[in-house]
């Protein structure tokens, strides 16, 4: 198995590679009924992007009611791996999760112990037969990205990272090329990829994890805005004289409801002995994360039950404002909250059905994601594969 190394040497191979990524495996007349190409041009690109080795005829057509119809194929051997924070996936090039590892990562500890855990849970998933190489690999971090140098600028919750040239220490390290982008930009791609906004071209998927990001898809491609920084609402304000951000501000969204802020609240709520389940539960570990929320409050605790639903509208209150502002088809919400579930869900569509507009909220659903953690990988994956699939 050798690795990628052609790239499409023009926007109809580009188009046509995306086509197979999206579609699966597709024949010569199913391709040439989305492409606008004579049949003739249309044979030409297909046989030089099988002679490049990226696509490849597929012998084995399953044959649906005699008939033969799939017949060309992305290379099977492609691999490319997908990143964020805490997952390691690999996919193939049609973007399927083949192996996903996790392992709760903290960023606050700097680029180079971050990077040496990824590096070696992406040699665990090679060395387990899943891929001999990667043809390129998608890298998502917690904070603002400078695209597409793949730089992290001035990330509050992540110290040390500031400048890190990410994209290039990875590329160097994983000897292929590598993107970079926030993580809530790839959790939208990988909703839009594979889960619950397929084939919706513009919406807002909000991630809600240690900090809260806001991924932005307008006309079926993420907005990253003049310098990258769109959808950075964890520093919107939701209170004047608010509490102290990460950031230096005073009454940020993400300081008063996001993963990292619900744990502190919770302890304080244990501490002030109003949940004995809370109470048990930072006894026995010396801590409380969103987790512990998420089931004690699944358990029928009025306190936490009250936290995630306070939390709920607060970021329900700054949605309303994004919904009134973009108009979206659909609003996602993920992250590593998303266990927090239908109290969260509840608590966020009573603030935008009760302040956006009817025309804006008439038919808007506002849904959890369907990937859970494989979203960022998914949209990681779907990164790089753009980047591989465009015309060099
Ligand atoms: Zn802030």
């Amino acid at each position: 198995m050798r690795r990628m190394t052609a790239r499409p040497a023009n926007a109809h191979q580009a188009r046509l590679l995306r086509l197979l990524r999206d579609g699966g495996p597709n024949s010569r007349a199913q391709l040439g009924d989305q492409v606008e190409l004579s049949r003739s041009k249309l044979a030409v690109e297909v046989d030089r992007l099988l002679e490049t080795g990226l696509a490849v005829a597929d012998g084995l057509a399953a044959s649906r009611g005699g008939r033969r119809s799939h017949n060309i194929r992305l290379a099977p051997h492609l691999r490319f791996l997908g990143a964020t924070s805490v997952d390691v996936a690999v996919t193939n090039a049609e973007l399927e999760v083949l192996g996903h590892l996790n392992h709760p990562m903290d960023v606050r500890e700097g680029p180079v112990a971050v990077f040496e855990q990824v590096l070696s849970m992406a040699a665990k998933l090679r060395d387990s037969g899943l891929a001999e190489g990667f043809d390129g690999a998608g890298i998502g971090v917690p904070g603002p990205v400078r695209f597409p140098e793949g730089v992290p600028v001035a990330p509050p919750i992540m110290p040390g990272w500031d400048g890190f040239p990410v994209r290039e220490a990875l590329s160097q390290e994983l000897g292929c090329p590598v993107t970079v982008d926030n993580d809530a930009n790839l959790m939208a791609m990988g909703e839009q990829h594979a889960g619950v906004a397929r084939s919706v071209g513009g919406f807002l998927c909000v991630k809600i994890g240690t900090g809260i990001g806001c991924g932005i898809v307008v006309g079926g491609t993420v907005h990253r805005g003049a310098t990258g920084s769109a959808g950075d609402i964890g520093h919107i304000q939701v209170e004047p004289a608010g509490r102290l951000c990460a950031c230096g501000n005073r009454g940020c969204l993400e300081a008063h409801f996001s993963g990292a802020a619900l744990a502190r609240d919770a302890e304080t709520a244990a501490r002030a002995g109003q949940s004995a389940e809370l109470a048990a539960r930072l006894a026995a570990a010396g801590r409380l994360t969103a987790a512990d929320v998420a089931a004690v409050a699944a358990m029928g605790d009025a306190t936490s039950l009250g936290l995630i639903r306070e939390g709920g509208n607060r970021v329900g209150q700054v949605i309303a404002g994004l919904v009134s502002f973009f108009n979206p088809a659909l609003v996602v919400i993920g992250g590593g909250v998303t266990g927090l579930g239908h109290t969260l869900l509840a608590g966020v569509r009573a603030q935008v059905y009760r302040r956006s507009l009817p025309l804006a909220t008439g038919n808007l659903p506002i849904v959890l994601g369907e990937l859970g953690p494989a979203a960022g990988v998914t949209g990681a994956a779907r990164l790089i594969s753009d980047h591989l699939f465009s015309p060099v």
